[in-house]
């Protein structure tokens, strides 16, 4: 027999992970209908130089971790490695800016793939739910989204943030701040890794991003961006902060914060979290403002601002904070029949009760009482319905509470009612 491999980078997520991600995602779907906010799907690969060209030719994304491969029409095809590319691409093909209602507000989940070294909370297939403002004209667009991604952190249980934020000003701001880097690290390139040599050479703000231990010391003697913001950045980066300030969103500016990509202009900011344990997964969600990307795509310039949030890392995350709120696989109720000639009749019961909403599921077939709640246990079942002979002649069930163990006789014809009354409880 074949022994498939899972494949390295990805997962298998299954029962309460499985049933999280799906809860983590309709919180995030729900509040950002609440924003207003509505959702667009976009496929999952794309031409390989919408990648290339949206973020960025010397980005990481596009020099090491694009999953791309010839179709077998020779096309040069692309897993998407984040979902804002094929939004935009989206927007352009399908002429959504040509609406009076700027800024365009869509929100988007699914999964995005990027060829990277696995670890904790790094896949090479993984999910992001995100949120995008194509048309932004003002200041509060860019706050909308900071606090957005705050309260839906906090919605879904995270009891406290790290809201790291940056201005890379406009582009004056940033031309001014590349050539103070390039004099800094004149000297001290010969000695740092061979990704920030590269970075060096085409994009040496990205130098601020490195990892490596060794060059994050040399890094922090590096000019700082604020002092290189014109007034214009200077001002709209302090508009949004008192914004934050206003509603008691706490942040940290961090100067060394620019992203991974390269379509960002003025604000970027990352959430993060650290548990009690100390674990920390990075950032668990990203954005910030880019003035260009639209029109590098097709369409015509419009500004714009979005975040995405990794929904396996929120998942990881809230798992260790709140196992006890960590949703269960459970059943309202488990039926049980007593008789394999009343399997047909429990059966009909079991679907008129999922017809009235309820989770419920039975075996078909002939158990034994004893194994039947034993089976109920398992399935987290909150009740065990009974039904014999006895019960079926009376138009009657015998409700059994999993917890308390108290037993009663109900009606059928009370028994949604009654059910209902009891699941509220
Ligand atoms: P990192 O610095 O951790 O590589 P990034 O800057 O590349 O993150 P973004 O492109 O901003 O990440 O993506 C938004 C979010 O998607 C991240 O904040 C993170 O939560 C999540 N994410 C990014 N890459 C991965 C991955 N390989 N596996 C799981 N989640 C990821
Ligand atoms: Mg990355």
């Amino acid at each position: 027999m074949a022994n498939y491999q899972l494949q390295r980078g990805t997962y298998d997520a299954y029962y309460e992970d499985a049933l999280n991600i799906e809860k983590i995602v309709s919180i995030l779907k729900r509040i950002s209908k609440s924003y207003g906010y509505a959702p667009i799907h976009t496929p999952m690969y794309e031409q390989t130089a919408l990648f290339a060209r949206s973020a960025g030719e010397t980005s990481d994304i596009v020099t090491k971790e694009m999953f791309n491969f010839l179709d077998k029409s020779g096309r040069d095809i692309c897993l998407r490695p984040e979902l804002t590319a094929g939004v935009m691409r989206a927007i352009v093909t399908n002429k959504l800016y040509a609406t009076k209602d700027l800024p365009l507000k869509l929100s988007y989940y699914g999964s995005a793939f990027r060829y990277e070294r696995p670890q904790a909370g790094r896949y090479r297939q993984f999910n992001q739910f995100g949120i995008e403002n194509v048309g932004a004209t003002s200041y509060l667009n860019d706050a909308e989204t900071i606090i957005f991604g705050y309260n839906s952190l906090r919605i879904l249980g995270f009891p406290h943030i790290i809201l790291k934020i940056n201005s890379i000003g406009d582009e004056e701001s940033r031309n001014a701040y590349r050539t103070a880097l390039k004099e800094f690290f004149q000297n001290k390139i010969e000695n740092m890794c061979p990704d920030c040599k590269r970075r060096f050479e085409t994009n040496p703000l990205r130098i601020l991003d490195c990892k490596v231990k060794e060059d994050q010391e040399i890094i922090k003697g590096a000019p700082k961006m604020s002092d290189y913001l014109n007034e214009q950045s200077k001002e709209y980066l302090n508009n949004i902060l008192k914004v934050l300030d206003e509603q008691g969103v706490e942040y940290e500016i961090d100067d060394t914060l620019v992203r991974g990509l390269d379509y960002y202009s003025h604000v970027v900011f990352e959430y993060h979290f650290i548990t009690e344990n100390g674990t920390s997964l990075g950032a668990v969600g990203a954005g910030g403002h880019y003035d260009n990307l639209l029109r590098e795509v097709g369409g015509p310039q419009l500004s714009s601002v979005g975040l995405a949030f990794g929904v396996e890392r929120l998942n990881l995350l809230l798992k260790e904070i709140n196992p006890e709120e960590y949703a269960k696989v459970e059943l309202d109720a488990y039926l049980i029949c007593l008789g394999k000639e009343n399997l047909d009749k429990v059966f009909s019961l079991c679907t008129t009760l999922r017809n009235n909403g309820f989770n419920v599921d039975m075996s078909f077939e002939n158990k034994s009482m004893g194994a039947s709640f034993k089976i109920a246990t398992r399935k987290n079942a909150k009740f065990a319905l009974i039904i014999g002979e006895n019960e079926i002649a009376n138009n009657i069930v015998k409700l059994k509470d999993l917890n308390t163990q108290e037993q009663c006789d109900v009606s059928l014809e009370n028994l949604v009612e009654v059910l209902d009354e009891k699941l509220v409880d």
